[in-house]
């Protein structure tokens, strides 16, 4: 390859997702990575990398699978493409669906599908309106989501998504969109104030909103059950039984986004299981094909689909759909991707690889004082990045902490990232990881973690 070529054509030519709001680790020029296997990749320069965040959390079955190819080139070869708008249909997605709602909780009954993580929650938020729509409450049409949460990047989910960087400069979020309270017992409790009391807290805040909206305005509210980008948050105890009793009194949906949660990361098939979330729908993208192909599966429960079943021949078409939506060739995919999944159990190895990490995070980071909280489950987690743990002062976000540990941990060989808002360090590996993977992964962290306060504490 050559390098410097492709990086001067890169520069000239491509807008980058996110480069206006880049943080240090995603400036300079472009590296360009050619080749993966398992959890590890490769860029033109040959330098090898174990991508401790599987790409953008999706990675799930590790890169360079010639299982997913195959499915894909035999998919591609028999017919490529055919829409499945009404009367149309594939075996590819008739099979996935029928699978896929196999693993859901039984009053979750219907999928549609899209093509990517911020779609499947763009189409959920419009079945919301619909579904009010058709039920004789069209004003019922607002969504709560969480600040700092993120949802997705479309003008309704970038609205969703509780970034004051993806609203700044675009004039969001929409006025349907309203934020409460981050979950993170850990930054955002009182003094003395107890995980329930936290929750409760928060619970009461979000009944507020409801009530100052006007709960005949309010149609759904959505959450992950563990914040991915927002920090992988995890919900202190009692946080959706008592999010779920106000939404329950309200007439309020639960949408329920698993777009990183799903399949797998957690240690589970879904984040919503570790939780007892029983949500109205669910959103899921990344892991459903490992991002070997862009798809998404979003889901309903009978009593939504009843109502949209009833409701359409009197007052109107579902008019809503994709090009891509059941593509035969990303269902293969998809199909491909479980049956890896399940055949190399790989959802049991997030929980066992995932505690065995956890625990050697917690035996390297424990008592460190720059590290103040290390959060997650299965091979979901983060690390807290604190100026001072036994005062828990944060560091001044201006110095862009969290982006500097990432570049001197890569520099180290290991992938993690860096998480502004939250001033943390995520990670997301392949579910394929092996223990020595995760030693790896652990040494570089803090070596790269120690470098930089050495540096700071200079
Ligand atoms: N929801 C969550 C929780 C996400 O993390 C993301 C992407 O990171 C999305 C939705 C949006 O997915 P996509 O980038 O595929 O549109």
């Amino acid at each position: 390859y050559d390098t410097e070529r492709l990086r001067k054509s890169d520069a000239a030519h491509i807008l980058h997702p996110a480069s206006v709001v880049a943080d240090v680790s995603n400036n300079g020029p472009a590296r360009i990575f050619v080749e993966g296997k398992g959890a590890f990749i490769t860029d033109t320069e040959g330098k090898k990398m174990l991508d401790g965040v599987g790409g953008l959390w999706c990675m799930n079955i590790g890169y360079g699978r010639t299982e997913i190819g195959d499915a894909m080139k035999a998919a591609s070869d028999q017919m490529g493409y055919f829409h499945t708008f009404a009367g149309a249909s594939n075996p590819a997605q008739i099979e996935l669906a029928e699978k896929l709602i196999a693993k859901m909780p039984d009053h979750i009954t219907k999928v549609f599908f899209g093509s990517s993580g911020s779609d499947a929650n763009d189409t959920l938020m419009k079945i919301v309106w619909y579904y009010n729509g058709l039920r004789g409450k069209p004003e019922k049409r607002k969504i709560i989501a969480r600040r700092q949460a993120y949802h997705g990047t479309t003008i309704a989910t970038a609205s969703l998504t509780g970034l004051a960087s993806f609203h700044r400069n675009f004039g969001l979020p929409i006025p349907e969109v309203k934020h409460t309270s981050l979950p993170h017992y850990y930054r955002e409790a009182g003094f003395n104030e107890s995980e329930e009391e936290f929750s409760t807290r928060l619970a009461r805040e979000l009944e507020e909103l409801i009530l100052a909206e006007g709960p005949e305005t309010v149609g759904a509210f959505i959450a992950e059950p563990i914040m991915g980008a927002g920090g992988v948050i995890t919900p202190p105890k009692g946080y959706f039984a008592a999010v779920q009793a106000i939404l329950k009194k309200h007439d309020i949906l639960f949408i329920c986004d698993e777009v990183v949660c799903g399949y797998g990361r957690t240690g589970h098939w879904f984040g919503h299981q570790l939780y007892d979330i029983r949500p109205d729908m669910i959103a899921t993208a990344k892991g459903l094909t490992s991002g070997y192909f862009p798809m998404s599966a979003a889901f309903i429960s009978d009593d939504i689909w009843k109502v949209l079943r009833d409701g359409s021949a009197t007052l109107g078409a579902f008019a809503h759909g994709f090009t891509y939506s059941g593509h035969p060739v990303g269902s293969a995919v998809a199909l491909a991707n479980l049956a890896i999944i399940e055949g190399e159990n790989l959802v049991a190895n997030s929980a066992q690889t995932g505690a065995y990490l956890h625990a050697q995070l917690n035996d390297t980071f424990g008592n460190h004082a720059h590290i103040g909280e290390i959060r997650g489950v299965g091979l979901l987690g983060a690390l807290q990045l604190m100026a001072d743990r036994d005062t828990k002062t944060g560091f001044d976000l201006k110095h862009k902490i969290a982006a500097r540990c990432a570049v001197a941990i890569g520099n180290h060989g290991v992938i993690v990232r860096p998480l502004p808002t939250a001033d943390s360090l995520a990670f997301s590996p392949p579910l394929t990881l092996t223990l020595s993977e995760a030693d790896q992964m652990v040494d570089a962290i803090k070596k790269g973690i120690n470098q930089v306060m050495g540096e700071l504490n200079a």
